[in-house]
């Protein structure tokens, strides 16, 4: 994923790449194509990118253990400054490159930002009911009648009277 720099004219320019997930050297979850929306600034001896990337993703959810399929949106911006004597800088979106560099290669960064993009927690829907923990069933297929819930603390007298009531 290479961006030719060299006679940029200065202002806006867009890039699209499309390619199999392989070329970053993603595997699981990633699958099949991705596609990247570069848009470019260039000003005097800085270029900004914006770089918008959607995946395919292949999970498992953390609830219920069904595989599903999404889409993954990664979004990011790098600031490329020509600069000869690179400054020590903690910021991950600057770069530095040399007076005489005439390509870019964002291969690396598309592959860092989209493995930082992938969410911790993974849910086939939102709502997914899970698994029992009893029985195991799933139970966004089916219903089970196990009694999982803790018992509201606050009934328990209620269930103690209930209780004396039917053995008397
Ligand atoms: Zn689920
Ligand atoms: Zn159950």
């Amino acid at each position: 994923m290479i961006i030719k720099i060299s006679n940029l004219s200065e202002g806006d320019h867009e890039f699209v790449f499309e390619d199999k997930v392989g070329l970053l050297e993603l595997d699981n979850p990633f699958y099949g194509k991705f596609k990247s929306s570069v848009l470019l600034n260039k000003l005097h001896d800085q270029l900004i990118l914006s770089v918008k990337s959607k995946f395919k993703v292949k999970y498992e959810c953390d609830r219920c253990g069904t595989d599903f399929k999404t889409t993954l949106l990664s979004d990011y911006k790098m600031i490329y400054l020509m600069n000869e004597t690179p400054e020590e800088t903690d910021s991950i979106n600057v770069s530095y490159l040399s007076r005489d560099a005439d390509k870019i290669n964002i291969s690396t960064d598309v592959r860092e930002f989209a493995l930082l993009a992938i969410p911790m927690k993974k849910l086939c829907t939102e709502d997914c009911k899970g698994l029992c923990p009893t029985c195991g069933k799933d139970l966004n297929r089916e219903q089970c009648n196990c009694i999982n819930a803790e018992i509201d603390p606050r009934w328990k007298p209620l269930l103690n009277l209930k209780d004396k009531l039917n053995l008397n």
